[in-house]
């Protein structure tokens, strides 16, 4: 193989704005290499559109850079600093076991961080082996792309590789490689590090570097760090409303693992809600449900005023002011959240117009769906489909009776049945990324190295608002979904 042969081009365009931040925000670091490398599933779609040659990434070298034992030109290997609230508790964190090989700059120009996750000890790994283990890191594949077709904002998983080295949790499990693409990585713990470590200029560094990756158009002036965490702001709210929407539950909502950018990050212990439990938690360490489902908009605040306090000092030379500005700020968190939540909740449900009795009747339903214990998603398609005499709820008299509100509801819009209709079909996903269902591809893939049957839920997952005949197969609930599910922190 020649390096400078056009096939193995991959097309890998980096400029590395993080390596030329101050020393204080990462260190220099090289993927640890690997034994035996092999690509197990790529991103073809993904590739493509960031101008990268799916051929030459598939290629001995190519996969060498998925394994981080090779390092493409112009990258700068780095892991970045960073701290983070952990169940609430200050922790000092870092790249333990990622290492971003810079900045991808896309042939849109887009700048995209492309992160190995799982490529060895790092300075930050504390007592970590640096690895990932091959289950964990098909999963967050799985999960980020299946919120990519619900378009909600994610960070996305171009390839995975495994090692050909084993990785020693209970057991012994395969090793393997995330490749992970992110508009950024900073975090909410990002500020708290500087905030912890640094001095006020250096607050100033990374809140400037922030508003040139992510809000570019906020405006020079005193003013633009309070814009910038209003931006903030109202991305998470977006986002997490998205989230409820979905019956999406992060698992691990620590500091860390909110990203300023606004896209969802870190899929560790998450998974999509069957039944409706606003207590449902994921995590097998989270016995106290902080990061419950119906829990997930409170800590979306609470990360948020963590964030704040980073930037408190930019605020205003006046600290009480400066306070009251971040609180003011804040406060709107809330609102925009429920504007959000409502606005989603009313689609759903086939509502264009506004009525103020619309949160009544919405809560009314998720309610009974919590009585009956019933499937979220599935309930939302039934009155979608119109098929609620199959469901549960259809015997029951509160149920009769909330559909017929729900019906004079949609009698008082001017649009018509079938306008309701589409927009309810637009609105609920026919399909999400159920855990039996993901369970069944990780196993297909880590037992038996058969990836067919990850690659068709790949495939419906991609387009959730289809509603194929095929799609309706994954509706499907596991027979023993009454179980509360777990994931294992096993990552
Ligand atoms: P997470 O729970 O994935 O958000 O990770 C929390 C922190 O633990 C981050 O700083 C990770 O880099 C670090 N970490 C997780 N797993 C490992 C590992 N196997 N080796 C080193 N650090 C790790
Ligand atoms: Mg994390």
């Amino acid at each position: 193989m020649t390096m400078g042969d056009e096939r193995f081009e991959a097309g890998w365009k980096f400029d590395n704005s993080y390596a030329r931040l101050p020393q204080l925000f990462a260190t220099s670091t090289n993927p640890t290499p690997v034994r035996s490398p092999q690509l197990v599933i790529l991103n073809e779609e993904l590739a493509t559109s960031l101008g990268l040659s799916i051929e030459a990434l598939q290629s001995e070298e190519g996969v060498a850079v998925f394994a981080g034992n090779s390092i493409p030109e112009d990258a700068q290997p780095l892991a970045q600093a960073y701290a983070g609230h952990q169940f609430g508790n200050f922790t000092m964190l870092g790249d333990g076991r990622a290492v971003l090989l810079g900045e991808h700059i896309t042939p849109q120009g887009e700048r995209l961080d492309i992160q190995l996750k799982g490529a060895g000890r790092t300075p930050y790994s504390r007592g970590g082996d640096g690895r990932a283990s091959l289950g964990p890191m098909l999963r967050e594949y799985i999960i980020s792309e299946a919120m990519h077709g619900l378009g909600i904002p994610t960070t996305r998983s171009l390839a995975v590789v495994t090692t050909g080295e084993s990785v020693i949790r209970e057991n012994h499990l395969p090793g393997a490689i995330l490749t992970r693409i992110a508009t950024s990585h900073l975090r909410v713990g990002t500020f708290e590090y500087v905030l912890q470590w640094g001095n006020v200029e250096d607050i100033r560094v990374l809140a400037e570097y922030t508003l040139q990756r992510h809000y570019p158009d906020i405006e020079e002036g005193q003013d633009r760090y309070l814009h910038l965490l209003q931006e903030v702001i109202k991305r998470q709210a977006m986002l997490i409303a998205k989230w409820q929407l979905v019956g999406f539950i992060h698992g691990v909502m620590n500091t860390d693992n909110m990203a300023i950018g606004g896209e969802t990050i870190d899929y560790g212990p998450c998974a999509f809600m069957d039944i409706f439990d606003p207590a449902q938690v994921f995590s097998s360490i989270d016995r106290q449900g902080r990061y419950a489902y119906g829990n997930q908009p409170n800590i979306g605040g609470w990360n948020l005023t963590r964030f704040a306090e980073a930037l408190v000092p930019l605020l205003h030379e006046d600290q009480s002011e400066a306070v009251e500005l971040a609180q003011d700020a804040l406060a709107e968190y809330a609102t925009l959240y429920y504007g959000h939540w409502i606005t989603g909740m009313r689609s759903k449900l086939g509502i264009f117009n506004e009525e103020e009795q619309d949160e009544i009747l919405i809560k009314d339903l998720l309610s009974l769906m919590h009585k009956y214990h019933v499937d979220y998603t599935n309930t939302f398609l039934a009155l979608t489909f119109n098929t609620v005499e199959d469901t549960v709820l259809s015997g029951t008299p509160e149920f009769t009776a909330w559909y017929t509100l729900w019906q004079e509801r949609l009698g008082r819009q001017q649009e018509s049945k079938d306008a309701a209709h589409e927009l309810m079909r637009n609105s609920n996903p026919a399909v999400i990324a159920r855990n039996h269902r993901v369970e069944e591809a990780l196993a297909a893939a880590v037992d038996h190295g058969d990836y067919s049957v990850m690659e068709q839920l790949l495939e419906v997952l991609s387009n959730p608002y289809a509603h194929t005949p095929e799609q309706a197969m994954y509706a499907t609930l596991p027979a023993d979904s009454a179980l509360p599910y777990r994931t294992f922190c096993g990552t």
